[in-house]
């Protein structure tokens, strides 16, 4: 957890077991989420870690406590778990996860009614309620019930058949390879891609929340086994999740693992052909690919500042049904706007039995780009400032400045400039068409940063 005034960081309340997460610390977020909800009814689920149930358990406490109906789903993906929040109109969901981080690691991710995570002003009410200790206790007669609520991961597969078309897909007879990390999506990605007629091979597939596998973050150097195996057997794809599955890594046939924009990509191009003049909502942080094919395709583009929450804010503003994220994530609305590991693989499956091309053909036959990545060192006290220089030397041309500053040339490339959040540097991210014109541009800015920073 993060400094003394705050619990909740980019994706809900992160923390090392036992030592920032105590049982009595979460006791009191439980009380103070009960408050914040008022005698409601709440969904409530863990992922694979080792203390998801005596994690759960002190919330439950907590919860109760003040009166709240507890719904208790147990182990499960959070997606599922934001689906069943929706679907059995609880009031909301609390799910604990630390996502893609350690083993060691834990987190609380509170979801309103929609199973859409809860806005920035309400984490800071709670953690209002949370500091200054105005818990909401209920008299011995009010206490709120805890229930089992049972199969919600069955629902949770048959709500992603029913957004495709299961008996073409399982004509297809694909043979998927399935990295579950050891955790919760090995509970529900196997079934559901057998009962899409695939042929699935799963590794790390028991849940083991030591994650012996690999890491929970699934990135190409961490799935070396996963592109090794679909290439050993000759499967058509292979799919790799992060701890708690909402977002998912691809490995074409030949090995090859690819970063979540292109397989977003994939996605984006297939959806604007069936809906022409879409809205797809995606950071300024994605590939220029997104823009290419929406601008290819007939689509808008509507761009947010980095992060899964505000991605599905922004869908659930504007009322778009596509959103995604370079990290994996894929958000499709017409089954729920969040990210989806499970829902993504079964739009890809489609899209391959549609087109009838193999994953590495769907990405090949995209605009390609050289990327160049660069930190300058700002020291912590002058980044805000150097940030305004930045804002005031590049404002002008085709530039979005929602989340530092991304500036598109004419020629295609581009370049994203942001301050980091934890570490005292500014990230430079160049795309371009040639690798040339991606060192030319990560050496200009680079330099053009460094000067505007000795001026400070
Ligand atoms: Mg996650």
């Amino acid at each position: 957890m993060s400094t003394s005034k705050s619990l909740f960081g980019t994706n809900g309340v992160r923390g090392l077991v036992n030592v920032e997460l105590t049982p009595e610390i979460v006791v009191k977020i439980g009380l103070a989420i009960g408050t914040f909800f008022g005698k409601k009814n709440l969904l409530l689920g863990h992922d694979a870690r080792t203390s998801g149930s005596m994690l759960a358990k002190a919330i439950m406490s907590g919860l109760t406590a003040t009166g709240c109906n507890v719904y208790f789903a147990g182990m499960a993906p959070t997606p599922s778990l934001q689906l069943a929040v929706k679907n059995h109109k609880m009031d909301g969901g609390i799910i604990v996860t630390a996502s893609h981080n350690p083993a060691e690691y834990n987190g609380i991710k509170v979801v309103w009614k929609d199973g859409v995570e809860i806005s920035h002003e309400q984490e800071v009410e709670i953690e209002r309620i949370y500091f200054d200790a105005c818990f909401n206790f209920a008299s011995w007669d009010k206490l709120g019930e805890m229930r089992e609520i049972p199969g919600i991961n069955d629902e949770y597969i048959s709500a992603i058949k029913d957004q495709v078309d299961v008996e073409k897909i399982s004509k297809k007879h694909f043979h998927v390879v399935v990295d579950s990390a050891n955790s919760v999506g090995g509970l529900t990605a196997p079934s559901l891609m057998r009962e899409l007629g695939c042929k699935v091979t799963s590794i790390n597939a028991n849940i083991d929340g030591t994650f012996p596998g690999r890491q929970p973050e699934p990135c190409p150097e961490s799935l070396g086994e996963l592109s090794a195996t679909v290439k050993a057997i000759g499967a058509d794809m292979g799919v790799a999740f992060d701890g708690d599955a909402d977002r998912s890594i691809f490995v074409d046939e030949t090995g090859e693992v690819y970063m979540g924009d292109k397989t977003f990509a994939v996605v984006l191009k297939q959806f604007l052909l069936k809906n022409k003049g879409a809205t797809v909502v995606t950071p300024v942080s994605s590939s220029t690919l997104i823009k290419n094919i929406a601008d290819i395709y007939d689509g808008k583009v509507e761009w947010t500042k980095v992060g899964s929450v505000t991605v599905s804010h922004k869908m659930r503003e504007v009322n778009a049904k596509l959103g995604g994220e370079e990290n994996g994530g894929v958000f499709y609305g017409p089954h729920q706007a969040v990210r989806d590991g499970a829902m993504t693989t079964a739009l890809l499956l489609e899209i391959m039995t549609e087109t009838g091309k193999k994953l590495s053909e769907l990405i090949a036959e995209q605009p390609q780009y050289f990327i160049e990545k660069r930190k300058v060192e700002c020291p912590k006290e002058k980044k805000e400032l150097l940030q305004t220089k930045i804002y005031e030397q590049f404002k002008n041309g085709n530039v979005n400045t929602i989340d530092g500053v991304k500036i598109w040339f004419n020629d295609q490339s581009s370049i994203l400039i942001r301050a980091s959040g934890t570490e005292p540097v500014f990230r430079l991210y160049v795309e371009a068409k040639t690798k040339e014109k991606a060192l030319e541009l990560v050496e200009e800015y680079s330099l053009r940063i460094k000067e505007l920073l000795q001026k400070i």
